[in-house]
């Protein structure tokens, strides 16, 4: 008998896997989703970027999974007429206290084989942005912008067409193994697999519960806010421009993004969401909240983060300290620039025990389930690289 495989979430990831599985055509596959449309989380919220990879760890999965993921992703969006615009990003450092950090960054970009990668003095920095800010930069000519929800929509067309399912409004809310196979509950129906692989994102840490892992790590949700410039002042940037981030911090500080339809957003921030799905300030679970209150690291995260944590609270309630850290990127930048907040996405940020913010992919195995338990940025841009490590490492399958 063919040998069935269920996903849980049709994220970009759950949608990676499943069209890798499906594409060798031995396996049926199913992917079930809560929501009544593919993409409605993190894929559908982010900032749209193909990383390039210059910020992480040499040695670990985000970094060799992201440059091979980049060029996979790039490769898809060819094969499929989906816009794919390498607009290049420079990330700028302010003054010279922020420039080891430059640095270290750029080390990490060459020992990571960026392409492109260049040094920049002020002078070549201005020629690529000519309003931004800066004393020094690192210029990325290949990073690009993609729409991932529309990439997300045709890898399930994909998944389809090679024969597999994608259910959509089928929640899961209970799983049972027993001598290797999983029986997983949505509303009204159970459904029979032989094994099961969970990209749950926010509730990768619900699910993991249900099938008897391991409760640590849990998920943490972060929102990132953006804000939108008036499209008549668009010309103040051409690709993208990052600050140089906090390494204390798993997040890369608010920036300013070319979209892939030419639209300019500033952000995200990154403030602790009140609910998991927390798309505002006015979305709260007690549930979570007091869940996330309890868990043993939270004492430790205040007193690493209250600092950094504080000020991004502030500015996301008070929009002049929201516009100050974003004109000290572009001097020329008027408060009335930021016209409106676009919807934010919320990070599903996995959080140890111990109160550290776990900064690699993760993936754990219990029994004939597969449970991503970290998937961060930039997951999206390594979708198809983590489907493949997937399936070589915990399924056994070469893809
Ligand atoms: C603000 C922001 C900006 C970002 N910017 C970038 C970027 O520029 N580049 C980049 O590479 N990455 C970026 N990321 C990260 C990237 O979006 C995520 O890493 C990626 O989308 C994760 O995909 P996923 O499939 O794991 O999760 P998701 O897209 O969240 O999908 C998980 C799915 O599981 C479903 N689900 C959950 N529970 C159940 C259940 N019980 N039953 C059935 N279905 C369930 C959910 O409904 C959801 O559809 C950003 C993220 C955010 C939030």
């Amino acid at each position: 008998m063919t040998e069935r495989i269920g996903i849980v979430g049709a994220g970009i990831v759950g949608l990676a896997i499943a069209q890798a599985l499906a594409r060798t055509g031995d396996f049926d596959v199913t992917v079930l989703e809560k929501e009544a449309r593919v993409a409605t989380h993190q894929t559908g919220h982010n900032s749209g970027v193909v990383h390039a990879g210059l910020y992480y760890q040499p040695g670990s999965l985000k970094a060799e999974l992201c440059a091979r993921g980049r060029a996979q992703i790039r490769e898809y969006c060819r094969e499929h007429s989906l816009p794919y615009r390498e607009t290049g990003k420079l990330v700028v450092a302010l003054n010279g206290d922020e420039v080891p950090r430059l640095d270290e960054i750029e080390r990490r970009s060459r020992f990571n084989a960026v392409p492109g990668l260049a040094r920049l003095s002020v002078e070549r920095l201005r020629d690529i942005e000519p309003h931004a800010a800066g004393v020094a930069a690192l210029h990325s000519p290949h990073t690009a912008v993609v729409d991932y929800a529309a990439i997300a929509e045709t890898m399930a067309n994909q998944i389809r067409k090679a024969g597999g399912r994608v259910l959509l409004n089928q929640e899961v809310t209970a799983v049972q193994t027993s001598a290797g196979a999983c029986l997983v509950s949505t509303a009204g129906t159970t459904h029979a697999f032989d094994r099961l692989v969970v990209c749950a994102g926010l509730h990768s840490d619900t699910i993991a519960k249900l099938v008897g892992a391991s409760d640590s790590p849990r998920i943490l949700p972060f929102r990132g806010e953006y804000w939108s410039l008036a499209p008549e002042r668009n010309e103040l940037v051409r690709g993208m421009i990052y600050p140089v981030p906090d390494p204390a911090f798993p997040f890369l500080g608010v920036h300013f993004t070319r979209g892939v339809y030419d639209e300019i957003h500033v952000g995200p921030n990154a403030v602790p969401a009140l609910a998991r799905e927390g798309y505002s300030w006015g979305r709260i679970s007690v549930r979570d909240t007091w869940e996330s209150l309890r868990w043993p690291g939270a004492g430790k995260l205040a007193r690493d983060h209250w600092r950094m944590g504080g000020k991004e609270i502030a500015a996301s309630v008070y929009k002049p300290l929201y516009f100050k850290a974003a004109q000290a990127f572009i001097p020329e930048l008027r408060p009335s620039d930021l016209t409106h907040r676009t919807t934010a996405g919320v990070r599903a940020q996995a959080w140890a025990r111990d109160g550290s913010l776990l900064d690699d992919f993760a993936v754990d195995q219990v029994g004939p389930v597969t449970v991503l338990r970290n998937a961060p940025s930039p997951a999206a841009t390594s979708s198809m690289a983590i489907a493949e490590h997937v399936l070589s490492r915990y399924l056994g399958i070469q893809p």
